[in-house]
Protein backbone atom coordinates (compact mmCIF):
# COMPACT_ATOMS: atom_id res chain seq x y z
CA UNK A 1 0.00 0.00 0.00
CA UNK A 2 1.29 3.59 -0.97
CA UNK A 3 -1.32 4.93 1.22
CA UNK A 4 1.03 6.30 3.51
CA UNK A 5 3.40 8.01 0.73
CA UNK A 6 4.21 11.38 0.65
CA UNK A 7 3.10 14.19 -1.76
CA UNK A 8 5.16 14.17 -4.89
CA UNK A 9 4.97 17.96 -4.59
CA UNK A 10 4.59 20.99 -2.20
CA UNK A 11 2.02 23.51 -2.14
CA UNK A 12 3.38 26.53 -3.90
CA UNK A 13 5.74 24.63 -6.28
CA UNK A 14 5.33 25.28 -9.67
CA UNK A 15 4.75 22.08 -11.80
CA UNK A 16 4.12 21.22 -15.71
CA UNK A 17 1.82 18.87 -17.33
CA UNK A 18 3.48 15.93 -18.77
CA UNK A 19 1.17 14.64 -20.52
CA UNK A 20 -2.69 15.83 -22.00
CA UNK A 21 -5.41 15.39 -20.15
CA UNK A 22 -8.00 12.54 -20.78
CA UNK A 23 -11.23 14.70 -21.45
CA UNK A 24 -9.30 17.76 -22.36
CA UNK A 25 -8.93 19.75 -18.90
CA UNK A 26 -4.97 20.68 -19.77
CA UNK A 27 -2.49 20.17 -22.32
CA UNK A 28 0.91 18.70 -22.11
CA UNK A 29 3.21 22.14 -21.24
CA UNK A 30 0.39 23.76 -19.34
CA UNK A 31 1.41 25.12 -16.09
CA UNK A 32 -0.17 25.48 -13.13
CA UNK A 33 0.69 26.10 -9.11
CA UNK A 34 0.07 23.32 -6.94
CA UNK A 35 -2.42 25.18 -4.06
CA UNK A 36 -3.21 22.08 -2.34
CA UNK A 37 -2.33 18.15 -2.51
CA UNK A 38 -4.99 15.60 -2.04
CA UNK A 39 -4.25 11.95 -1.71
CA UNK A 40 -6.83 9.06 -2.89
CA UNK A 41 -7.51 6.29 -0.09
CA UNK A 42 -5.82 4.43 -3.02
CA UNK A 43 -3.04 6.43 -2.48
CA UNK A 44 -3.25 8.46 -5.53
CA UNK A 45 -2.25 12.27 -5.25
CA UNK A 46 -3.53 14.55 -6.45
CA UNK A 47 -3.91 18.61 -6.29
CA UNK A 48 -5.99 21.60 -6.76
CA UNK A 49 -4.58 23.65 -9.66
CA UNK A 50 -7.30 27.01 -8.53
CA UNK A 51 -9.33 27.06 -11.39
CA UNK A 52 -13.02 25.30 -10.56
CA UNK A 53 -15.23 23.16 -11.04
CA UNK A 54 -19.46 23.36 -11.16
CA UNK A 55 -20.09 23.25 -7.30
CA UNK A 56 -20.95 20.05 -5.81
CA UNK A 57 -19.11 17.98 -9.07
CA UNK A 58 -16.64 17.25 -7.30
CA UNK A 59 -14.01 14.76 -8.98
CA UNK A 60 -13.50 11.22 -9.35
CA UNK A 61 -10.12 9.75 -8.91
CA UNK A 62 -8.84 8.09 -11.89
CA UNK A 63 -7.45 4.47 -10.44
CA UNK A 64 -10.09 4.00 -8.30
CA UNK A 65 -13.43 5.68 -9.47
CA UNK A 66 -13.92 6.61 -6.35
CA UNK A 67 -15.15 10.89 -5.07
CA UNK A 68 -12.01 12.65 -4.50
CA UNK A 69 -13.71 15.39 -3.64
CA UNK A 70 -17.20 16.81 -3.51
CA UNK A 71 -16.28 20.51 -3.68
CA UNK A 72 -15.56 22.98 -6.60
CA UNK A 73 -11.87 22.63 -6.87
CA UNK A 74 -10.39 21.07 -9.94
CA UNK A 75 -8.20 18.32 -8.97
CA UNK A 76 -5.39 17.09 -11.45
CA UNK A 77 -3.36 13.69 -10.89
CA UNK A 78 0.10 14.65 -9.60
CA UNK A 79 1.91 11.94 -11.53
CA UNK A 80 0.41 13.50 -15.35
CA UNK A 81 2.80 16.91 -14.02
CA UNK A 82 6.34 17.48 -13.14
CA UNK A 83 8.25 19.82 -11.18
CA UNK A 84 8.67 23.26 -13.50
CA UNK A 85 11.93 24.73 -13.25
CA UNK A 86 12.96 26.86 -16.01
CA UNK A 87 16.53 27.71 -16.43
CA UNK A 88 15.67 31.30 -17.31
CA UNK A 89 14.27 31.37 -13.36
CA UNK A 90 17.71 30.76 -13.04
CA UNK A 91 18.87 33.46 -15.30
CA UNK A 92 16.53 36.27 -13.43
CA UNK A 93 17.59 35.71 -10.23
CA UNK A 94 21.47 35.25 -11.51
CA UNK A 95 20.93 39.05 -12.87
CA UNK A 96 19.01 40.34 -9.95
CA UNK A 97 22.13 38.87 -7.90
CA UNK A 98 24.14 41.33 -10.45
CA UNK A 99 22.50 44.05 -9.79
CA UNK A 100 22.58 44.01 -6.10
CA UNK A 101 26.11 43.47 -6.21
CA UNK A 102 26.46 46.81 -8.72
CA UNK A 103 24.57 48.80 -5.32
CA UNK A 104 26.45 47.46 -3.07
CA UNK A 105 29.46 48.75 -4.78
CA UNK A 106 28.03 51.98 -5.54
CA UNK A 107 27.10 52.43 -2.05
CA UNK A 108 29.30 55.96 -1.07
CA UNK A 109 30.65 55.94 2.95
CA UNK A 110 28.14 57.78 4.87
CA UNK A 111 29.30 60.79 5.19
CA UNK A 112 30.62 62.02 8.93
CA UNK A 113 28.62 64.62 10.50
CA UNK A 114 30.44 66.48 12.94
CA UNK A 115 28.73 68.02 16.04
CA UNK A 116 30.56 71.21 16.01
ZN1 LIG B 1 -8.30 6.47 -5.96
Amino acid sequence: MENNSRPPFHVWQRVVAIKNHSTGLFKKGDEYTVLDLIQCLCGKWSFYCGRNVRQGTGMDCRVCNKAINADFRMLFACDSFAPYNPPRHVEIAEDILKMAIVEERADVAPERVLND
